[in-house]
């Protein structure tokens, strides 16, 4: 547990405010922020994390800043994005409950007392589910109902709305964390993995009112790109050599086939070899296999240099009985 130095008491909950071009939204946001906060009566904080924005949010900022301690910012000197903003306000949050939330007032701060009650209730994960989203029909909500469901069935977390901001996180689930590209979202199905109680509510969503929204189509293709990784690393990351060394090995069992039907052909039905396709099938399936093997080899030194070079372990315990944790 941290202490927050302002109120001289534990701070309970930390929200975070990923803010790029906002400028318009801040003062609402901060005033609506704050007013569902006094009200829970409990220890907070709110980090804005100003991600390199051009227009006069920073400016703003310092203006609210002045009135509220509560109120915190972290500028970044250039654009980094949504997820490397929310993870400066992990890493600077002390609160024991963590909170994310738009900038835009499109999440309605209104939701944080019941993702709070549900983390009292035991969860260490509660994310929100814009049941009712407002956006663009099929550019958005279609095109994000689909990923999805397909990031549900690939991670086998079965959530409705994985890019809903307004989540609450326990903080031992988030702190350490490292979040890369457009990860933030898949922080949930992290969590499961490590064996953290993970649920969902339906929260509202408002229209954008100020502003307008930072991303496109474009996002989706990284979002799947990224799933890709994170799938990967879950499975294999601690033993890289089964992926690659399978599919080296299937490759060099084509290609001794080919040799086979290749020799065969030739001596048997006196077929020469240079009228098939085999000859390039068996040196192009051999070249992939013995290159899919040196390539897990490297890959099981990376491994090693990552666990051994972080002290890392290979497993997480969540509690030990009349035993120090380690
Ligand atoms: N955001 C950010 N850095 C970026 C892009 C967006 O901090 O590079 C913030 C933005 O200010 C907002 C939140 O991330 O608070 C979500 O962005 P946006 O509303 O554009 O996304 P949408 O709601 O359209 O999915
Ligand atoms: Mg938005």
């Amino acid at each position: 547990m941290s202490e927050n130095l302002l109120a001289g008491q534990t701070t309970y909950i930390s929200v975070i405010v990923p803010i790029y071009n906002e400028e318009d939204s801040i003062p609402g946001l901060c005033q609506a922020l704050l007013a569902v906060l006094d009200l829970l009566g409990r220890p907070f904080e709110i980090i804005c994390v100003n991600d390199g924005s051009s227009d006069r949010s920073l400016e703003i900022l310092r203006q609210e800043t002045t009135l509220r301690p509560e109120l915190k910012v972290v500028s970044f000197r250039r654009n980094y994005g949504q997820t490397a903003a929310m993870m400066a306000g992990i890493d600077h949050a002390s609160g024991e409950i963590i909170i994310p939330i738009d900038a835009d007032l499109q999440n309605d701060p209104e939701d944080i007392p019941l993702l709070l009650a549900k983390i009292e209730e035991g969860y260490d994960v509660v994310s929100g589910w814009r049941k009712d989203r407002q956006d663009a029909a099929i550019r958005r909500n279609m095109v994000s109902r689909m990923a999805n469901r397909l990031i549900s069935r690939i991670s086998g977390v079965h959530l409705h709305d994985y890019g809903c901001t307004l989540k609450a996180y326990r903080r031992d689930v988030v702190k350490g964390i490292r979040l890369y590209g457009e990860m933030h979202r898949f922080i949930p199905i992290y969590a499961t993995w490590m064996g953290a109680r993970v649920c969902e509510i339906p929260v509202r969503h408002h229209q954008r009112q100020f502003g307008k929204s930072k991303y496109g189509l474009e996002r989706i293709v990284k979002v799947l790109l990224d799933l890709m990784v994170v799938k990967f690393l879950d499975r294999h990351f601690v033993k890289p050599i089964y992926v690659f060394g399978s599919i080296g090995i299937t490759s060099l069992i084509i290609s001794f086939l080919g040799t086979v039907w290749m020799m065969w052909l030739k001596l048997v039905e006196g077929v020469s070899m240079i009228l098939t396709p085999l000859p390039l099938l068996v040196a192009m399936t051999f070249l992939v296999g013995v290159m899919c093997i040196l390539m897990g080899l490297l890959a099981e030194m990376l491994v090693r240099t990552y666990f051994e070079s972080q002290q890392r372990s290979v497993y997480l315990v969540r509690e030990t009985l009349n035993l120090e944790t380690k």
